[in-house]
């Protein structure tokens, strides 16, 4: 069934997804390398793949719990009993009214995932599979443009001209989790001579190949742009043929008077860059053809919206809106709806997370994936009863770690877990995996069939992709897709009148006159061609109430945030005599970070392929006030919990900022459990229990915290 030679399928080990040709032997898999179909690229950890298809440590049964919840105890079960629990359990809390009780914690791989079907099915929740990271973003960008923006892919960099602008804000491309092919584009834009901007209080390859790198206070990008905003507005910089045309009526002038008092003088005071570097840039993005920003981790602090905002109106008018070098605007592939399709969860009349004392005025920042992160309070509050959980890790990847894992163990007065059912779906041991009911082993992207079409995505918004088996799979491990098909086939068997997830992709794929046999001919890869620049044009709108770009957010009036705030996160405003430093976490490229089969990839976590530290940097004229040695261990302590790190004494990181790798600290797999690496999250408190400060930030505090460090 498997044939030798280069085939075609799609690389898993970051979330980015990209087109890949797998060297099949024998029946083995030995090499992997971009398609050149697609961007024709696959970085280091793409090809460590290799290493986690084939580990020691690959699950290959279904196991249920048999001791205590986070024991660790499990004895090999069928499919068919495993099939059982989970149809039995759910089953009764529809039974009980309380379907909505049921969330899964998924990274959907289209908006048509056969797993987020099954839950709307199930009438229970999606949640989002991992932190849930630029949700601001999105928002932001839906407020202000009425769409949905490609979500972490900003720009197109292989189309930004000479003397562009590509500045990256607390965005680290060419470090983890990205389309392997962006540093490429970078550095061709920059060859083409596009220019590169680095904001990140840490200095790190990007910087390092940057024209120029501005350090600056984490939480500060708001009030940077405010700045630059500023300046353009006020001295006549800014684009006025295109706000003139395509701004809302009567927003220029709210926006010139909200902005009066955002001088760079006053914002410098907020971001520590100092009042003539951003005039700098005003300067700059005035009189560059073209200006882009990409954000990842200044998305993630608690005044995410506040940025996002600030980030749009940037682009408004410095007119960089869907041109060559701008911020891109959507167009989605048409797949056809696999019909009848299930309702989904009124969200707003049920979202189990809003808890918060700010309920009513957090329901105006909806979105229509649920955090994940809120679980703990929800499972506290008896909100959620049913937890799902795939390629993803919460016990350890999200902030408040600590807080989940309290949670799922709490019972109530009958000696029963307040969490009737914890079930996760696992490649190789995770963190999360010791803490569940059933473990349901996976496929890896060697073994399974797929259909990628992600308009929230880097390399399918405009396009499709085929992941598909090139090898058999390992044991009787099923992707977690085809499980969920199957018990929707037993539960809910309108919704899952189809044989199997090939047919389920066939129908898709007709809305675009292909099939999965097809994709499979083409190299595995459907696009569309160009999609073309300045949609808006051609269509005379944007999809926003008034068909104009929207800068004032009027809905939001009535709890002042119609216009963004300049102050930096809650999170980094208080506390600061008692934890004076503020902890900056990141990401590199040998982690995928909140998947657990990267964690556990011995190339990956390697001292010379890969990397098996992470240590505490910390600025040397920090160390020496704490009287720090390079390769001491001291003590990091938040409000929440503290750990015990060795320091790496570096000028890369700005004073005042601790700097840790994201991802590190699991307990289970033979080499993710190497080293005694600490996990950040037991220093960042869960969200949930912020929820009443974020409600009215509108923000997301993945990231932020204030630590102290002592010997
Ligand atoms: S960026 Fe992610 S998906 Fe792409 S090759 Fe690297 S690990 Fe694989």
């Amino acid at each position: 069934m498997y044939e030798d030679g280069w085939i075609p399928t799609i690389c898993y080990q970051c979330k980015a997804e990209c087109a890949i040709l797998a060297r099949v032997e024998n029946g083995v898999v030995k090499e992997v390398k971009g398609n050149p179909q697609g961007r024709d690229k696959a970085c280091v950890k793409g090809m460590a793949g290799i290493t986690s298809l084939y580990s020691s440590e690959r699950l290959k049964f279904p196991m249920k719990r048999v001791g205590e919840r986070g024991s660790g105890k499990f004895e090999r079960i069928s499919w068919e009993e495993a099939m059982g629990i989970m149809e039995k359990k759910l089953t009764e809390l529809h039974e009980r009214g309380e379907a909505h009780k049921f969330t899964y914690s998924m990274f959907p791989h289209s908006v048509t995932d056969p797993k987020w079907r099954f839950v709307n099915a199930a009438g229970g929740f999606i949640s989002t599979g991992l932190p849930h990271c630029d949700s601001g973003k999105i928002m932001a960008m839906m407020h202000t443009f009425g769409c949905f923006p490609n979500h972490h892919i900003a720009p197109m960099y292989h189309t930004v001209p000479k003397g562009g602008l590509m500045i990256l804000s607390g965005r680290h491309p060419f470090g983890c989790l990205d389309d392997a092919a962006v540093p490429k584009y970078i550095l061709d834009a920059k060859e083409r001579g596009a220019k590169l901007i680095v904001i990140d209080p840490i200095f790190r390859p990007e910087a390092a190949k940057a024209d120029w790198w501005i350090p600056i206070k984490p939480g500060g990008d708001a009030s940077l742009f405010l700045g630059v905003c500023h300046y353009l507005l006020t001295n006549d910089l800014y684009d006025k043929e295109f706000c003139d045309k395509w701004v809302r009526e009567g927003d220029m002038d709210n926006l010139m008077a909200y902005i009066q008092d955002k001088t760079p003088e006053a914002m410098s005071k907020i971001c520590d860059v100092p009042a003539a570097d951003i005039i700098k840039l005003a300067k700059m993005a005035a009189e560059a053809p073209s200006a882009c920003i990409d954000a990842f981790k200044s998305i993630m602090y608690g005044n995410a919206m506040d940025w996002g905002h600030a980030w749009c109106l940037f682009l408004v008018i410095t007119g960089n809106l869907d041109n060559p070098g701008g911020q891109p605007l959507p167009e989605i592939a048409p797949m056809a709806p696999v019909e009848p399709v299930p309702p989904a969860p009124d969200v707003t009349e049920l979202g189990y997370h809003r808890s918060g004392n700010n309920r009513e005025k957090f329901d105006n920042y909806n979105f229509f994936l649920q955090p994940t992160w809120y679980a703990a309070q929800a499972i506290k509050d008896g909100t959620l009863k049913v937890f799902f959980a795939s390629e993803c890790n919460p016990a350890l990847s999200e902030m408040g770690s600590g807080e989940w894992r309290k949670a799922v163990t709490m019972k109530d007065d009958n000696d029963d877990y307040m969490l009737e059912l914890l079930v996760v779906t696992e490649i190789m041991p995770s963190e999360t995996m010791k803490w569940a009911d059933l473990v349901l082993p996976d496929q890896t992207n060697f073994e399974r069939w797929e259909l990628l079409y992600m308009p929230w995505w880097y390399n399918f918004g405009h396009c499709a992709a085929l992941c598909q088996p090139v090898v058999e799979p390992i044991g009787e491990a099923r992707h977690a897709n085809r499980v969920f098909i199957e018990l929707g086939q037993r539960m809910f068997p309108e919704y899952f009148a189809f044989k199997d997830d090939v047919e389920y992709y066939d129908i898709e794929l007709s809305g675009v006159d292909m099939s999965v046999k097809e994709l499979q001919e083409n190299g595995g890869i459907w696009s569309p061609g160009a999609v073309g620049f300045r949609k808006y044009e051609d269509k005379g709108k944007f999809d926003t109430p008034s068909g104009k770009i929207e800068l004032e957010w009027q809905m939001y009036k009535d709890i002042g945030q119609d216009w963004p705030s300049p102050e930096l996160p809650q999170e980094y405003r208080r506390g600061e005599k008692d934890f004076p430093f503020i902890l900056v976490n990141f990401r590199t490229i040998f982690l995928n970070n909140t998947g657990a089969w990267s964690q556990n990839n011995a190339q990956l976590r390697d001292p010379v392929s890969g990397l098996d530290a992470n240590p505490c940097l910390l600025n040397p004229i920090d160390a020496k006030k704490l009287g720090v040695a390079d390769g001491d261990t001291v003590t990091m302590e938040s409000s929440t919990g503290s750990v015990e790190i060795p320091v790496m004494l570096t000028e890369r990181i700005i004073p005042g900022c601790a700097g840790i790798i994201h991802g590190f600290g699991q307990t289970v797999g033979k080499v993710a459990s190497r080293g005694s690496w600490v996990n950040d999250n037991e220093l960042i408190a869960d969200a949930g229990s912020t929820l009443d400060e974020q409600d009215l930030r509108g923000g997301e505090a993945h990231v932020s915290t204030r630590v102290k460090i002592y010997k």
